[in-house]
């Protein structure tokens, strides 16, 4: 079956937890994360958020190798099935997330790295005075589908030196939003099979990487009250081919986790 939590629902929880008006076309926001703020937040709201976004982790991930997730799990404490758009790929997906807005309302149909014109979660962050920087990898849909926006984005060929400038971004303490993106996962399932040992070795690092930029935020934004969030854009399955891929209407790619967590101030 397919996850109920909706995709369109990401943009405007964060900017609630914010306190900054949604994009202008996005959905609903998820209540539990609305909750999540509720309960543990010393302000009433996020003043920082770390969105961590690994490509391509599917909710059978989690049902499957569930202790995998265990830094994770202990670094969070909600933890949602969600359902991709359809179709389940990267610019199509991440394009709703950072919009709240379906595909057919954010311009991006199908697998194309173009420009998303419509008002994104960053241009809201922008308005409010926030201070916005994203983290990509080079050529990925990620490092094109929100460019031209006044934000700080940092583009690299590798997952670790993302994973460093993550982590010297919050040891700087100047950014607001701070978006970490990696995809060794979803390179290696594209090479291989989503379950083989590559591939099975990027998921784990996605996980440390996680892991690692909590602790970060722990010690280095003690000041503030900060919402965190591990969310990937779809799922995967094994072809008759016998590689991992995603675009179908079927459970294994519409269906990921996502893990919130929110880091009162002290
Ligand atoms: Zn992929």
């Amino acid at each position: 079956m397919l996850n109920n939590n909706k995709l369109t629902g990401f943009a405007a929880s964060v900017t609630k937890a914010m306190g900054v008006p949604a994009p202008m076309h996005a959905e609903a926001p998820l209540a539990a994360v609305d909750a999540l703020v509720k309960a543990f937040s010393k302000s009433g709201m996020a003043d920082r958020v770390l969105c961590y976004n690994p490509d391509c982790l599917a909710f059978w991930l989690y049902q499957k190798y569930t202790d995998l997730f265990i830094p994770v799990m202990i670094r969070t404490q909600l933890t949602m099935p969600m359902r991709a758009v359809f179709p389940p790929v990267t610019p199509v997906n991440f394009g709703t997330m950072f919009t709240g807005a379906m595909p057919v309302v954010h311009g991006i149909r199908k697998y194309e790295k173009i420009l998303i014109r419509i008002d994104t979660i960053f241009d809201a962050l922008v308005r409010a005075g926030k201070k916005v920087a994203l983290l990509v990898r080079t050529d990925s849909s990620m490092s094109k589908i929100f460019l031209e926006r006044p934000i700080d984005y940092f583009i690299y060929d590798s997952d670790k030196e993302i994973e460093e400038t993550g982590l010297r971004l919050i040891r700087e303490d100047k950014y607001d939003f701070l978006l970490v993106y990696q995809m060794d996962y979803d390179d290696r399932i594209h090479e291989t099979t989503p379950e083989s040992e590559v591939s099975m070795s990027a998921l784990n690092r996605h996980i440390r990487t996680f892991a690692t930029l909590s602790d970060a935020v722990k010690e280095h934004w003690k000041k503030h009250d900060t919402l965190l969030a591990f969310a990937p854009d779809h799922g995967v399955h094994e072809t008759v081919m016998g590689v991992g891929d995603h675009f179908a209407d079927i459970d294994v790619d519409m269906n990921m986790v996502h893990f919130w967590a929110f880091q009162p101030a002290e």
